[in-house]
């Protein structure tokens, strides 16, 4: 049996039990073998030793560059971070600006939203809102008085058509600044500072002015006297002084408003009313001033069908030569027969068409019809007795070549002769588009079809239109007449047009001619054509052969060898009688000058 510490140490040598030497040689043998495993495994361990070695080194030098990288990573980290907390404190600071710029515009875009950019005052949407609230306040508290003011200003379309509109937005800011001047020294019949009032601009020339906390409704009354004073203080503009008024309409708190629409539509009814009074007014509002309204929007809405349904008619109002006391020419105006309201004036149906874009089809129809008559009264029996007819055409008509085309058109259609037919147009249209104007008078002229200047005088227009614009002939606005016997100047004033219009070989007609003064005014000035209800009121087409004649059976009354002017009168006419006043009679007057009243003479 083996001892066991033998066998032991035989399996660590890896030796079976039957290796195990039993003799001497074999022992050696087996003992050489023993050496050389040790020598083996000695042999195996250096080597194991060597490349631990070899792999802690490397792995020290591994754990080294770690280390370094992370040293450097950590350093780059650090870098990086102190750049970004640069830029983020870069991108504070520019979202603190925008901030700021957001906030700013914002605050501005909410301005802009409740101002009007031109005047800077509180739009309309600000004050329905302003006023909103205050009606809600006067349904808790019921002894409040507060009332609306509508504003509109009288010549504001005619101040910004003949001086342009730079001028108007001067004119518009200057009221702007002038109502608030006005309210704030009556700011003394409000109960509150702090409210006091509110003015707005609601568009155009339209101004509103919310008065709160008022003392007593008739307060109202006082401010608008006030106000109307204020505006209606001379303008300068463009170096020229514009004299102008407005008009005012007051809807007060008393009534019991349930909501902002409904107080400012009242107050505009009144300003409406206030207009159609004679302007330069207050009104109060009341509920009979409904009705008003309702014509308006009756109004409105039948002008558009009223060509088809043949409500338009014409009249004819002769041109009178002041020299032979015979009618010369007609003036053609339209009339529109309303089947309720019966005779709408063109004054108020002309610039509704126009702002309603359908001037055209009146217009169109108005010189179809005017022609086609002429054409056949030339005919039958007014060849050697009116030289022309004249036909008032709107500025909107006045467009490139398309009108003298169309009047080409219908002369030829009615057989007549162009140099018999006579365009009427305003200054409004020479100063609103010149260039327009301009092409289309060349245009309208080229045809043989003349051109008038129509109420020559009423804007503010310079005599610098009479060169600029090619045109046949003037016609002076009544207002010269109806101030001419009062003033010396707008004596000299007609001189020099009557002066002007001889050098430029032009006509001149004067307008409005009502009484004898006038015509003895106009003889001793030079002007030798006139117009007016002295002569004759606009007459229906059936009518006009008779008027016409009436007026020619006169004209024996007259003398060319005056001393004092180019007619001077040889019969007992009663000259002291004044025309008639009846609306739209046709009785023609007799003309000439009294020789008991010699005709009045005004230095110039
Ligand atoms: P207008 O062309 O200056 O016509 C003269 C206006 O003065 C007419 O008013 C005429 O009835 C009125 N009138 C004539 N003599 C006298 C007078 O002695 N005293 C007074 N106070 N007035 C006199 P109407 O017919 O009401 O026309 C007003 C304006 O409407 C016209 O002024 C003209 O601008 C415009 N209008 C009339 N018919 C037409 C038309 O067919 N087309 C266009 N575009 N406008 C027209
Ligand atoms: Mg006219
Ligand atoms: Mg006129």
């Amino acid at each position: 049996m083996m001892h066991s510490l033998l066998q032991r140490q035989i399996r660590k040598l890896m030796l079976s039990e039957d290796a195990v030497p039993v003799d001497l040689a074999s022992w050696q043998a087996f003992l050489s073998a023993v050496d050389r495993t040790y020598g083996q495994f000695d042999q195996d361990r250096d080597l194991l030793e060597l490349s631990l070695d070899l792999t802690s080194r490397e792995m020290r030098q591994l754990y080294d560059e770690v280390e370094r990288h992370n040293e450097q990573l950590e350093t780059e980290v650090a870098a990086r971070t102190a750049e970004l907390e640069v830029a983020n404190a870069r991108d504070r600071q520019r979202m603190d600006e925008l901030e700021n710029i957001v906030q700013a515009r914002t605050v501005e875009i909410r301005h802009a939203a409740l101002h009007d950019k031109l005047t800077g005052l509180p739009n309309r949407s600000m004050f329905y809102d302003r006023l909103h609230h205050v009606i809600q306040r006067r349904q808790r508290i019921p002894d409040l008085h507060f009332a609306v003011l509508f504003i509109d200003f009288d010549r504001f379309k005619a101040i910004n058509d003949s001086l342009g509109h730079a001028a108007g937005d001067k004119l518009l800011r200057t009221i702007a600044q002038r109502l608030h001047e006005s309210l704030r020294a009556s700011d003394t019949i409000c109960s509150s500072k702090e409210t006091g009032f509110l003015a707005a601009r609601l568009g155009g020339d339209e101004f509103c002015i919310l008065l709160e906390d008022l003392k007593d409704d008739a307060d109202a009354i006082a401010v608008s006297d006030r106000l109307l004073e204020d505006l209606s203080r001379p303008y300068v503009l463009d170096e020229r002084s514009v004299n102008s008024s407005a008009s005012i309409g007051i809807a007060r708190s008393n009534v019991g408003y349930k909501s902002a629409e409904d107080m400012i539509r009242d107050a505009d009814i009144a300003m409406y009313r206030a207009k159609h009074l004679g302007r330069g007014r207050v009104v109060v509002f009341d509920q009979t001033m409904h009705g008003t309204v309702m014509r308006k929007i009756d109004i409105e809405s039948d002008i558009k069908t009223a060509v088809e349904r043949g409500q338009f008619y014409l009249v004819f109002q002769p041109i009178v030569s002041l020299v032979t006391g015979r009618a010369v020419a007609l003036e053609t105006l339209c009339r529109w027969e309303h089947p309720i309201y019966g005779d709408v004036s063109p004054e108020e149906f002309i610039p509704l068409a126009e702002e309603l874009g359908i001037i055209d089809s009146i217009g169109n129809w108005v010189l179809d019809t005017a022609i086609a008559q002429f054409a056949e009264w030339q005919r039958t029996w007014c060849r050697d007795r009116l030289s022309f007819l004249t036909v008032n055409v709107s500025p909107a008509q006045l467009t490139g070549a398309e009108l003298a085309t169309r009047v080409a058109g219908l002369v030829s259609k009615h057989d007549l002769d162009p140099a018999s037919l006579v365009l009427e147009i305003t200054e409004t249209t020479l100063t609103r588009n010149a260039e327009e104007a301009l092409a289309a008078i060349q245009a309208v002229r080229a045809r043989g079809v003349r051109v008038f200047l129509d109420d020559f005088g009423s804007g503010y227009s310079s005599l610098g239109i009479l060169h600029e614009f090619p045109l046949d002939g003037i016609k002076l606005d009544r207002a010269f007449l109806e101030s001419a016997s009062s003033t010396r100047r707008v004596a000299a004033c007609i001189h020099s047009v009557v002066t002007l219009t001889r050098t430029l070989r032009m006509a001149l007609i004067a307008e409005g001619v009502e009484s004898y003064e006038q015509v003895a005014l106009l003889q001793s000035l030079g002007c030798d054509d006139g117009q007016g209800f002295l002569f004759s009121r606009p007459m229906r087409a059936e009518d006009v052969a008779a008027g016409l004649e009436s007026i020619a059976s006169e004209s024996r009354l007259l003398d060319a060898s005056s001393e004092v002017g180019p007619a001077r009168p040889t019969g007992g006419v009663d000259l002291t009688r004044q025309p008639s006043s009846e609306a739209g009679v046709n009785r023609p007057r007799p003309i000439g000058i009294s020789k008991d009243r010699p005709a009045i003479q005004y230095k110039c």
